[in-house]
């Protein structure tokens, strides 16, 4: 998860669609259209906000705050439409962010600092499990960390399978690893870095955490995180 800065306006079909539904042209008002994704993927930079994935033909807009066909007004705002895979709309399902117990960090909220309240760690050799973990005691980050575990490293009772997710993220450590090495051998083609750990990369949480956690890296590659 990574913060994202919302620019674009609200898309007119919402509110068309609202009024649809509210005067009972429509039984259910669509939210879901093409404008509404076109600039969702716009803001959210390509990926699922959750996972960090970018697989386009897949996104959904995602109600931060879950309207189960009860909240109206909800469920066409605009700012409470976020960008996500079908995998991960489904996981969080109406589980967050419908008290005040339940809720998890909003990416889009300036306040909420989530690239260093949350730890993100993948082993690659040997291969291993996510480890998602606080940087920070609070009752929504704690919130947060069991979700985003959840999404990482399925449900173990319920035997999800997650080898895909788990290989895609190895994937792109190992092309940051293959860099760096080359970087200090001399090579230093600095761009092909800089766009690996870019915010519009995909799974950049872990890439960066792999840069935030040794001092050497530090040194050379934080000053690329934009
Ligand atoms: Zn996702």
């Amino acid at each position: 998860m990574i913060n994202i800065s919302r620019k674009e306006k609200e898309p007119l079909c919402l509110a068309k669609e609202k009024e649809k539904e509210k005067k009972g042209f429509k039984k259910n008002g669509d939210y879901n259209c093409e404008e509404v994704k076109e600039k969702l993927k716009k803001d959210f930079l390509n990926k699922c906000y959750i996972c960090e994935q970018k697989k386009n033909t897949d996104f959904q807009a995602e109600h931060f705050k879950p309207h189960q066909n009860k909240n109206i007004d909800w469920k066409f705002d605009w700012n409470n439409l976020f960008l996500a895979c079908s995998y991960c709309n489904q996981k969080k399902g109406n589980r967050y962010n419908t008290d005040e117990n339940n809720q998890i960090l909003d990416c889009t909220n300036k306040k909420h600092d989530v690239g260093n309240w949350i730890k993100y760690e993948k082993q690659n050799y040997p291969k291993s499990d996510f480890k998602i973990t606080a940087l920070k005691d609070d009752k929504i980050v704690h919130n947060t960390v069991k979700f985003l575990n959840e999404i990482y490293n399925g449900n173990k009772n319920k035997k999800e399978n997650t080898e895909n997710l788990n290989d895609l993220v190895s994937g792109e450590l190992r092309k940051l690893y293959k860099l760096i090495d080359k970087f200090f051998k001399g090579d230093k083609k600095i761009k092909k870095i800089k766009k690996r750990l870019s915010i519009k990369s995909k799974f950049c949480a872990f890439k960066r955490q792999i840069i935030k956690d040794n001092s050497i890296f530090r040194k050379e590659f934080e000053k690329y995180f934009d």
